[in-house]
């Protein structure tokens, strides 16, 4: 089976194409058109920018998918896209593109959870079969996810306020270092001394999986403030040792949560032996390390997908499809963007309020 995926959720504008068959399918072409740069100025993603951004760049997206994937539409068996949850202009700017597509074409048309595409990602990536446990980490997401089958989630915890990469980037802009904040904070950490502040871990010690990175931002502003009013300013070497100590927070949070959420994980499926994480957090190389010697330590897999297929991307889109078409989970023209789709309820034709 060969599936165009179609994703448009947030600020990146992506199409692929998938072949294969569940647990067994490859990517044969994955096109993804950033915002980054039309939404710098302003601080984070403006909707109304981003879906006039999808609008234009869709088209291009599916040709440079097909093109680079060496078919046409002729060569495909259904129309992948995410219906939700996301920015609603730009969900609809995908699903109205998806559904154009499939009445012109007569394919099938499959609406997908982005979520759950990015949930499913490892098994395109590496095979893995269910149960495993995903840390989805990312600017957006911060949960733990055991997934049992592609429509079969159970959320076991996750961040109570802001999401990691959230609050890499506002360290990063604290400490006046350029956006995104995460390979800022990271290439300066390098340099740092990781135990030069003693930062927050919140809820460490609670029994759950359950996280909070808020206000791990505020320790860092009000390090700041302290280093420049005793030294007139924030010399390079403490602001290495600012950012060391802060990625060394956001691992030991992320890994003792790991812990926490793996042994949830088996006291409810007892088999399960692999770990998998995603999201643009995932590219951190320290939190990368700590997670895979804490799954060496206890004898479990670990996957991590390459970056392009962690961050979002529509090749895990076509990939959630192709095993949605296996399954006959098919859509008609009434799918519609759902901004709010919780996990749980993966048929995108539910109805319901979301989460
Ligand atoms: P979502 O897709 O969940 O709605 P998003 O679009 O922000 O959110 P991604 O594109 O997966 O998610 O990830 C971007 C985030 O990852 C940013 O916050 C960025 O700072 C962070 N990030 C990227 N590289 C690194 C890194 N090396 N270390 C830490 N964080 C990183
Ligand atoms: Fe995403």
């Amino acid at each position: 089976m060969t599936i165009l995926g179609i994703e448009s959720s947030c600020d990146d504008t992506a199409a692929a194409v998938v072949r294969g068959v569940p647990s067994n399918a490859h990517v044969l072409s994955n096109v993804v058109f950033g915002q980054t740069d039309a939404h710098a100025a302003f601080g984070g993603v403006v909707p109304e920018i981003a879906a006039r951004a999808h609008a234009e760049k869709i088209d291009l997206a599916i040709e440079g998918a097909l093109s680079q994937a060496g078919l046409g539409l002729d060569k495909i068996d259904a129309i992948a896209v995410t219906a939700g949850p996301g920015l609603v202009g730009g969900v609809l700017s995908g699903v109205m593109c998806a559904k154009g597509l499939s009445a012109a074409t007569g394919l099938p048309l499959i609406g997908v959870n982005h979520l759950a595409g990015h949930a499913l990602t490892p098994q395109l990536t590496d095979g893995i079969a269910f149960p495993y446990v995903m840390l989805l980490v990312s600017g957006g997401h911060c949960q733990f996810l055991l997934v049992q089958g592609h429509d079969d989630y159970t959320r076991l915890g996750g961040t109570i306020d802001d999401a990691p990469g959230e609050a890499f980037d506002k360290t990063a802009r604290i400490l006046a270092l350029p956006q995104p904040g995460g390979p800022s904070v990271e290439r300066h950490a390098k340099a740092g001394n990781d135990r030069a502040f003693a930062l927050p871990r919140p809820l460490l010690n609670r029994d759950d999986c359950n996280m909070s990175f808020s206000g791990l931002k505020t320790a860092i502003l009000r390090a700041r403030d302290d280093v420049i009013d005793q030294h007139g300013g924030l010399p390079s070497s403490i602001r290495s040792d600012l950012c060391a100590s802060f990625q060394a927070a956001v691992r030991d949070v992320l890994v003792a949560k790991s812990r926490k959420a793996m042994a949830a994980a088996r006291a409810l499926t007892p088999e399960i032996r692999s770990f998998a994480v995603a999201g643009g957090v995932a590219a951190n190389g320290t939190i990368r390390s700590a997670l895979e010697a804490f799954c060496a330590e206890t004898d479990t897999t670990f996957v991590a997908p390459p970056l392009s297929l962690c961050t979002d991307n529509a090749a895990m889109i076509a990939y959630a499809g192709l095993i949605r078409l296996q399954h006959g989970q098919i859509d008609d023209m009434s799918l519609t963007a759902r901004p709010r789709w919780p996990l749980d309820q993966t048929s995108p034709t539910l109805s319901g309020s979301g989460k």
